[in-house]
């Protein structure tokens, strides 16, 4: 490993420089703490694709049922849903889609 402020060989775990005397715990600690926020944010990015994903599709399901009901009430109810599902899924695809770019 080099050390990041003089260019000189040093240890892996080294703690701080013997060549320049600069301290390298600081920096190690802060790129792992980089890692850990992009490491959960890929998480709460992944679990959020997953909903965004899932929940109009379920929406949509319960609409096909609906559509097959006897009563106007609940054929309407499953209009309302299979739109409500294909909003939200339109919805979901332009938000991910913002997050994607801020992201990364
Ligand atoms: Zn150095």
């Amino acid at each position: 490993m080099k050390c990041p402020y003089c260019k000189e060989e040093i240890l892996q775990d080294a703690v701080k420089c013997k060549h320049c005397g600069e301290w390298l715990i600081q920096q190690k600690v802060l790129k792992e703490n980089i890692k850990k926020v992009h490491a959960k944010q890929h998480d709460s990015y992944q679990a959020f694709t997953a909903i965004a994903l899932l929940l109009p599709l379920v929406g949509f399901i319960l609409g096909i049922i609906y559509l097959t009901k006897h009563s106007l009430l609940e054929r309407k109810l499953g209009e309302h849903t299979i739109t409500m599902s294909v909003v939200g899924t339109i919805l979901s695809y332009v938000i991910l889609g913002a997050f994607d770019r801020s992201l990364f």
